[in-house]
């Protein structure tokens, strides 16, 4: 079907060599079946590259080589601290790469050249670093039962993790997974998204410099109910570690049962921003905007139920109005471009339909509502940032993730009013608040449901700051200490001193 490695020149004129196969024992290979998809760029609807979709085969076999390598003493022998060092220099080869693993994000994902490079790459590096420094800190405890036995436990790694992540932030979410996974001793096999599968596998080629034993780091792409199904069934695979859509989950949840997999799953969410009153506006207008708009509003975690209370609401739909207005949506790898395309014809297709949608159900556009045709001479997934007003809680625009975008602004009188509205979602992820009120910040942080709050902010991130959702939004969290907690187990240990029997 195709080679394995391309030699390509991207839109920005950044040279470089693509490899197109799936990497298992640290090579890359072909498929077995030969199969094989094309990658696209969504900013004109060329295609990149085909890259080699891993069959049921090919998952055994990349399952085979980690199971492999978890029992190798090349692996399991390795010192904690000799495991960080691999994982330092693995971050220290992407921060090398920058250049190129951020000229294919965008080319591949649409997001803003800028953010791929300032952003996505940088925080990929960091994420690996920081649970690098963990691998030599992972302690069991001696506990204290009295004189006659002496209790420890001991924290081993799982064994197999499978993990498979999505397109929207496809380098941060594999480096999401892969740090503690690897800081706790466990072997990987992680399936890329089929919209985004060039970054993930030139990053293998990182893997395989910065010296990890063959099948410790497998990466493959693939469909998702073929590849990804069958890494969520398989019996010789000990975690699944997901972060798609809820339906997804749920099926995966399904496949995991068949051999009790421990399961870590991040999945999908409508996510409310409330601005109280006395909210400082200008912030209130700036953060309100990243936090619906940023990343082409592909974000699970997108803010994107603005609620206003009612004596701050027409200052502030005005000023928000005016923000969303001023940013340019462009070919993401031109200057000052904040929006690109969306990743693909299927979500572009997706998101104009529920703009349909929120129309046909009587709510107003206030702004965008609408492709965009002017650039790229009319190629390209592209959509106006589009906001809705007069929308009403039994709308599917309140109600279901857009995943583009799209933001409502809602009205409300009081905090109960506010708490009311915020909560009433079957999603659970994150939630915002804007208030000069310290006691309300806190008290409103606490009934909020959701699994992480910003007071003052939206989708502020960081790696020792556990993310995680609550309700249908997921189950355990990923990132600092409790992410690392979900990739290790405890085992207990007695040892009898005394001679009861
Ligand atoms: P989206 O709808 O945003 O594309 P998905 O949940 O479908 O999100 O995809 C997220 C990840 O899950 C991707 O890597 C995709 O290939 C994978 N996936 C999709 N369907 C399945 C499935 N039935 N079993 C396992 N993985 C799947």
């Amino acid at each position: 079907m195709t080679d394995l490695f391309r030699e390509l020149i991207a839109p920005n004129g950044h040279k470089y060599i693509q490899p197109l196969g799936l990497f298992i024992n640290n090579e890359f290979l072909e498929s077995s079946d030969n199969g094989s998809f094309d990658a696209y760029n969504p900013a004109d609807e060329s295609i990149i590259a085909p890259v080699y979709a891993a069959s049921e085969d090919d998952i055994n076999t990349a399952v085979n080589a980690a199971r492999k390598a978890f029992k190798d003493s090349s692996w399991s022998d390795l010192s904690p601290t000799a495991r960080g060092n691999l994982m330092l220099k693995l971050s220290q080869l992407i921060e090398e790469n920058a250049q190129t693993l951020a000229t294919i994000e965008t080319w591949n994902n649409g997001k803003p050249y800028s953010v791929s490079l300032q952003e996505d790459v940088p925080a990929t590096a960091a994420v690996i670093k920081y649970y690098a420094g963990y691998a030599d800190k992972i302690h069991g405890q001696v506990l204290g039962t009295g004189p006659a036995k002496h209790a420890y436990t001991i924290r081993e790694p799982i064994g197999v993790y499978g993990q498979i992540i999505p397109w929207n932030y496809p380098l941060q979410m594999a480096g999401w997974k892969l740090g503690p996974a690897l800081a706790c001793g466990n072997t990987v096999i992680l399936k890329a998204a089929e919209q985004t599968p060039l970054s993930i596998l030139y990053m293998a080629s990182l893997i395989k410099a910065a010296g990890f034993p063959p099948g410790v780091i497998n990466i493959v792409n693939g469909h998702g109910p073929i590849a990804g199904a069958a890494l969520a069934k398989h019996m010789g695979v000990d975690k699944i570690a997901f972060t798609g859509s809820t339906n997804t989950g749920k099926e995966i949840m399904k496949y995991a049962s068949l051999n009790m997999k421990n399961i870590t799953l991040e999945t999908g969410g409508k996510s409310p921003l409330l601005v109280f009153d006395d909210a400082e506006l200008d912030q209130a207008v700036k953060w309100a905007h990243g936090g619906a708009m940023w990343n082409n509003g592909q974000i699970c975690t997108a803010t994107s139920r603005i609620m206003v209370q009612e004596g701050i609401y027409d200052e502030f739909l005005e000023a928000f109005k005016a923000r969303v207005e001023k940013m340019k949506v462009g070919d993401p790898f031109s200057e000052g471009v904040f929006q690109g395309p969306q990743v693909s014809k299927a979500q572009y297709d997706r998101v104009l339909s529920y703009i349909d949608i929120g129309t046909s159900e009587g709510a107003t556009v206030l702004t965008g509502g609408e492709a965009i045709k002017t650039v790229n001479e009319g190629r390209g997934y592209f959509i106006a940032p589009t906001v809705f007003t007069n929308v009403s809680s039994t709308m599917r625009i309140y109600r279901e993730e857009i995943f583009g975008p799209v933001a409502i602004v809602v009205k409300f009188r009081n905090e109960e009013d506010a708490l009311q509205m915020a909560n009433d979602s079957v999603y659970g992820l994150g939630a915002a608040l804007f208030t000069r009120d310290l006691t309300r910040a806190h008290r409103v942080a606490r009934k909020l449901e959701a699994g992480m709050v910003w007071i003052n902010s939206s989708q502020d991130c960081d790696d020792q700051v556990p993310f995680g959702g609550v309700k249908q939004s997921g189950i355990g969290t990923e990132l600092g200490e409790s992410g690392l907690a979900a990739y290790c187990i405890v085992k207990a240990v007695h040892l009898n001193m005394s001679n009861r029997l």
